[in-house]
């Protein structure tokens, strides 16, 4: 006979490696734990990098003796009452898990205390074996110790990564629950010294300025969404603060830190065309979901969850981004002031000219593109930002130089026709109408016999563009109309490179995403690429095209469109001050 039963200590050694990764992870649990037993003070404090010492305090709840006796047992939890609870878990814990695998692989001991009892019990287990409960004298609430944790499992422990790592993984778990829970103090502790004290605040973005320091919170604006039964909230950075990395990128379920690529990819795609290619923003995501509509029962730690339905939050989360962002631009608060210290500046400027925005989302009633330009003309103390400068001419024929209120302003030509034009399809897009030029003699573009089933499918869309093209033999299609932005030449390629694009749009959810681009791609297309002169007329003209759009700052594939130069930087570079 090969086949064997494990014993109940392998066993439960097995499910540790699972829960209790590396330091962290236990970190990660007990903090959980103390949130689940509604403590509002969670102190933490680590030797050694989590490796020699770790011990979590609380002033929560506490255990009864009995409680606590079967709480290091596996598959003991108070969490889960019947069946049906697991598919509507409103805590953080459910697993039953934690307690009994840190307890398989270190020392362990708990104290705990309920209120109104004179005395704490307390009880250890020693890589997997219960000692016996001892009353003892504690504050009331629950005080978890782990000493050498992965003493029994030396494999785990070659895995470790270096001190300063483990540590830093231990900060991250205790900034992520942080984050969540702004009302709950925090306190971090590593051999002896204070590396985090979050008192509790009323706002979670004081809590920002905590976590993350003033620098970066100081960039963040808070959003709120709800549509429905989901609703998101949380703060984000508009367009010129952004990072090479996700490494500000937060997302929550319920309060639960998760990693969801959903979500990721719903945050990013938010951001349209906002951020350059490999950028990330600065998002803290509050997503609130019924509880029932979400499985966290997943991953044993508890990082991943799935959504019943995946698409509808998708959706959800990324024209909350696009809203709050878009809201930014229009509006920006004292937070983009700040974000425009760093040699980008503008965003703050931008005044939009009408009071609405005149692109539309799905979510709202599109406004119609011709009363757009109804409105009366603005008075001139309001004029936009971009009309406000004072051109002072154009040099290596693709920049314009021009004085703004601030200083000096530099704009990319080649960027900023990108823009307007992108943003012009994007209104025509919105409201259904794609304005569409008629080839007096149609082109031809011949396609691959692979292009050519493509295209069969893809026909409506591309129409949506402004493209109408017929079959014209067996390995061609022939334009008949393109749209009226492009500029007369060879429209083969931009149809070809379309239908390439459109080759990797195979789900709905992605389409919108898609279009973007494929716009991006049309605008592109749309703007003489060469180095021109522009003649005075031309330039004012671009500027207020500028200001008539949204997010005018960066061209479609997040090129900046606009340097700013203040006086203050002036003065700087010139020594002045220093
Ligand atoms: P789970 O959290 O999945 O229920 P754990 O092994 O983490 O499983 O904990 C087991 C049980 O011990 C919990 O269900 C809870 O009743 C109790 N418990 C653990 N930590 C605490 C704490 N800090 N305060 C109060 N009760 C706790
Ligand atoms: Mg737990």
């Amino acid at each position: 006979m090969k086949i064997q039963i494990l014993s109940d200590e392998m066993a439960s050694r097995i499910a540790a490696g699972e829960v209790v990764e590396r330091p962290a992870s236990a970190v990660k649990e007990l903090i959980e734990n103390s949130l689940d037993a509604s403590a509002t003070e969670i102190f933490i404090s680590v030797e050694k990098s989590g490796t020699s010492s770790i011990r979590v305090s609380d002033n929560g709840e506490g255990m009864a003796p009995e409680d606590l006796n079967l709480a290091v047992e596996r598959h003991a939890t108070s969490k889960l009452k019947v069946d049906e609870d697991l598919f509507r878990i409103a805590t953080l814990g459910f697993r039953g898990e934690a307690l009994p695998s840190i307890g398989s692989v270190s020392k362990l001991q708990v104290v705990s205390r309920l209120p109104n009892t004179p005395t704490a019990q307390k009880l250890c287990v020693e890589g997997g074996k219960k000692g016996e409960m001892l009353p003892t004298a504690a504050a009331v609430g629950t005080s978890i110790e782990i000493k050498e944790i992965f003493f029994n499992t030396p494999a785990r422990r070659k895995f470790l990564k270096a001190p300063a790592t483990e540590l830093s993984h231990i900060c991250d778990a205790v900034n992520r629950m942080a984050l969540a829970y702004p009302g709950v103090h925090f306190r971090l502790e590593h051999d002896g010294r204070t590396v985090a004290d979050y008192v509790s605040v009323n706002d979670g973005q004081d809590r920002l300025y905590q976590v993350f320091g003033r620098e970066i919170a100081k960039g963040l604006a808070a959003f709120d969404w709800r549509q429905g039964e989901l609703a998101a909230h949380g703060f984000l950075s508009s367009a010129p603060l952004s990072f090479p990395n996700a490494r500000y990128l937060y997302t929550f379920v319920n309060r639960r830190y998760v990693r969801d690529k959903v979500l990721t990819h719903a945050v990013l795609q938010g951001y349209e065309t906002l951020l350059m290619k490999g950028q990330y923003p600065a998002v803290v995501l509050f997503l609130q979901v019924p509880f029932g509509e979400v499985d966290v029962n997943v991953h044993p730690a508890k990082f991943e969850v799935r959504f019943r339905r995946q698409s509808d939050v998708h959706e959800a989360v990324a024209r909350a981004i696009r809203q709050a962002l878009r809201q930014e631009a229009k509006e920006p608060g004292p937070r983009s002031g700040a974000i425009s210290s760093s040699s980008f500046s503008g965003v703050r400027e931008v005044a939009l000219p009408y009071g609405l925005s005149a692109r539309t989302a799905p979510d709202n009633p599109a406004p119609t593109y011709g009363n757009v330009f109804t409105l009366p003309p603005r008075a001139a103390a309001q004029e936009g930002f971009y009309s406000s400068m004072r051109v002072l001419g154009q040099i290596l024929g693709c920049y314009l130089v021009c004085a703004s209120s601030q200083g000096l302003a530099l704009i990319d030509q080649h960027a900023a026709h990108e823009r307007v034009a992108f943003e012009k399809l994007r209104r025509q897009m919105d409201a259904g109408k794609v304005a569409m030029q008629n080839l007096l003699i149609p082109q031809t573009v011949r396609l691959s016999a692979g292009e050519m089933m493509l295209l069969e499918q893809k026909l409506d869309v591309l129409r949506r563009f402004g493209f109408d093209l017929e079959p014209f033999g067996p390995d061609a299609y022939a334009i008949h109309s393109v749209p009226a932005l492009l500029p007369e030449g060879d429209y083969s390629q931009v149809v070809r490179q379309m239908v390439a694009d459109l080759a990797e749009v195979d789900t709905s959810s992605k389409l919108r995403e898609h279009l973007e681009d494929r716009l991006a791609t049309i605008a592109c297309h749309s703007v003489i690429r060469a180095n021109r002169m522009l003649e005075m007329d031309e330039m004012r003209a671009l500027l207020s095209d500028l200001d008539q759009i949204d997010f005018a700052t960066q061209c479609p594939h997040g090129r900046p469109v606009l340097i700013e130069i203040s006086r203050d930087e002036l003065e700087r570079m010139f020594k002045r001050v220093v």
